[in-house]
């Protein structure tokens, strides 16, 4: 029921409305925005009579789904002024769909502004108006509805049949548009690629280190696909697309329609997923592609949010690629990590805890000169092998003995577990028969399911490392594998920061004085272990303890030696200096180091700083009072020097 005289303009001499001309895409043969004006024209020369209307015209493109669009806010908008005294649409869902037309011809009524949907027909100048427009949205939703129904049915019907082929990525070949799986073949280049690709993630290389790998071998992107240089999201995409193992999936996701009628895109239902098999499209065996997959998930679980948000799992986790030994080096008093910018310069690292005042080791470290400094060690190290004394190598027979015995164990505990986790998941499927679907022990299922696949991919991993080789590789294989690996990668790329990684543990910076004082100077202590380059994962084997100095040795101590000689079968300090060609001073300076080092009873002139009085002497911030020595939490390094 109207309350307002539609027949008489609001400013009294012409009628002033708006028409909406909305077309939902660029290729719809519907009326153009002008033959849809012009509509309006007819109808409005016919209602109120020629050149007695003014006519705004608010044209768009989209869905009429999508609530918040600008011009429909920009509509409202207008409308709300109350100025006009009309508004008019080809349909009433021009403006909107659903129920919302309603609403929105209820609000425009209100002020007194007349709504027209000439082809519904809705008039809410008409009494009764109300039906007429509930019952056009309720058509045209319930329209929409059975359309995209009779969509989806269709294509999946057709997906069974070996249709729709949509568009492939890097490696398939389409012959014509329209194709089927049938027609579609493999691209014979690509075999070469997969595999190094798959190779690549076996041996934990990342998406983003795969991708440019890819960029570097100019591999192109893939016919559809709009970026012409490959990413680390490409790669994981393509990796998890299961038609590499021969299935084609569709319907893992539909859209769902949010509250402001935005689309959204989430996970369909487990039950209408449809799998086609196309074996020809494989470039892997099933169990292969599974196997890396469940690797892949399994390593990136960490760095999901947690569902309980108690710990960050990207905490200490680098946003950006870290050049190494970036996320690696430590601090060995406080056991935390060395980070780039110690003492606001560039290409320096220094101690995350002492940045914020909890550790008193201050010192910073150059990053490029301990990758230099730590990679020439273990190359001389590696180079060094094959001459080691005898005990060395029938410790390492031993040990080569041990390590059999060990996967031997290891294998055993796997078997015992795997029968442990596939007894209860039998007890669970039992309870599930007589409880009938229980959420809880669906739940517990799921999980015994899942620790059962991983823990039969860990036994798959060691019968493959037994059976690829019957013993460990001898010293000179190991000489052989890491000095190539050690001399051929260049310090800066990310495979050997990644290998460095694997091979280096307990990685520390540690403060050391000379015995007769001077400043504190940074040494280097690392473990290496060897065993992953030569494809055994055992830690305890062919490892290495070592230490390296970073500050250039003082000459009192690279003719430390000499001096001391010298001076003992009674030559006189400048006669010593002269024939090593140093000063005086510095035949002085090495006999008083050299006295130091027997009053204390060591045979290394460099004395570990164990405190922080030691430290504050010559570090500032350990004297600023908000200073407050914590090591991290649990950090109890043997290398600590205080252990020494
Ligand atoms: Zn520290």
């Amino acid at each position: 029921m109207s309350f307002y005289d539609y027949t008489k303009p609001k400013n009294g001499t012409k009628f002033e409305g708006i028409g909406v001309a909305r077309i939902s895409g660029e290729n719809q043969d519907e009326k153009s925005w002008e033959d849809q004006e012009a509509f309006y024209r007819e109808w409005l020369d016919r209602t109120y009579g020629r050149d007695n209307y003014e006519l705004r015209v608010i044209a768009y493109q989209g869905s009429g789904q999508i609530l918040d669009h600008t011009e429909f806010l920009e509509l409202c908008d207008l409308v709300a002024t109350g100025d006009y005294d009309f508004v008019i649409a080809e349909d009433l869902s021009r403006i909107i769909r659903r129920l919302q037309a309603v609403i929105f011809c209820e609000e425009a009524e209100a002020l007194g502004t007349r709504v027209v949907g000439i082809g519904d027909p809705v008039d809410t100048s008409i009494e009764g108006w109300e039906y007429a427009a509930v019952f056009t949205s309720l058509k045209n939703k319930a329209f929409c509805k059975d359309t995209a129904r009779r969509i989806r049915r269709t294509l999946r019907n057709r997906f069974a049949n070996g249709e729709i082929v949509m568009c492939l990525q890097y490696g398939y070949i389409k012959p014509h548009p329209g194709a089927s799986d049938e027609e579609v073949q493999k691209d014979p280049e690509a075999d070469a690629v997969y595999e190094k690709w798959v190779s690549m993630l076996e041996d934990d290389a990342t998406y983003a280190e795969v991708a440019r790998w890819l960029n570097s071998e100019n591999v192109p992107t893939g016919k559809y696909c709009t970026e012409d240089k490959w990413t680390g999201a490409m790669v994981k995409r393509l990796t998890y697309n299961p038609i590499l193992k021969g299935e084609r999936h569709r319907n893992k996701k539909k859209v769902r329609r949010k509250q402001n009628g935005r689309p959204e895109c989430i996970n369909a239902p487990p039950e209408e997923l449809l799998v086609r098999q196309v074996p020809h499209l494989a470039f892997f065996e099933p169990d292969r592609w599974d196997r890396l997959i469940r690797k892949l998930d399994e390593r990136n679980k960490k760095y999901q949010r947690s569902k309980e948000r108690k710990n960050d799992p990207r905490a200490g986790v680098a946003r950006k690629r870290t050049r190494w030994p970036g996320q690696h080096l430590r601090c060995g008093v406080c056991g935390r990590i060395f980070v780039h910018g110690g003492h606001g310069r560039k290409g320096r690292m220094m101690c995350n805890g002492a940045r914020v005042y909890t550790c008193w080791n201050a010192m910073s470290v150059d990053a490029a000169q301990v990758a230099e400094v730590v990679t020439s060690d273990i190359r001389e190290l590696v180079r060094g092998l094959p001459s080691f004394d005898v005990h060395w190598v029938t410790e390492y027979e031993n040990q080569r003995a041990q390590f059999r015995a060990a996967q031997d164990a290891e294998l055993g505990r796997i078997e015992k577990e795997l029968a442990k986790e596939k007894g209860a998941l039998e007890n669970f499927l039992a309870a599930l028969g007589e409880l009938g679907s229980s959420p809880s022990v669906l739940q517990k299922v799921k999980s015994c399911e899942s620790k059962i696949q991983l823990l039969e991919d860990r036994r798959y991993q060691l019968e493959q490392d037994c059976g690829q080789r019957e013993e460990l590789p001898s010293l000179e294989e190991i000489t052989a594998v890491s000095d190539e690996t050690f001399s051929n990668l260049a310090v800066e790329c990310e495979e050997f920061g990644r290998l460095m990684k694997s091979v280096v543990t307990e990685f520390f910076v540690l403060p050391y004085q000379l015995a007769n004082g001077g400043h504190v100077q940074p040494r280097i202590a690392f473990r290496i272990c060897l065993a992953p380059l030569v494809g055994s994962s055992d830690m305890e084997l062919l490892q290495f303890d070592r230490i390296v100095d970073l500050a250039k040795k003082p000459k009192r101590l690279r003719f430390l030696n000499d001096v001391v000689r010298m001076v003992n079968t009674g030559e006189k300090h400048v006669d010593v200096a002269e024939k090593l060609g140093i000063f005086k001073t510095e035949v002085g300076y090495a006999m008083a180091l050299h006295r130091r080092m027997q009053e204390l009873g060591v045979a290394d002139p460099w004395i570990p700083v164990v405190d922080e009085s030691q430290a504050a002497r010559y570090f500032k911030r350990v004297r600023n009072s908000v200073f407050k020595f914590e090591p991290l939490e649990g950090f109890e390094s043997t290398r600590h020097p205080r252990a020494e």
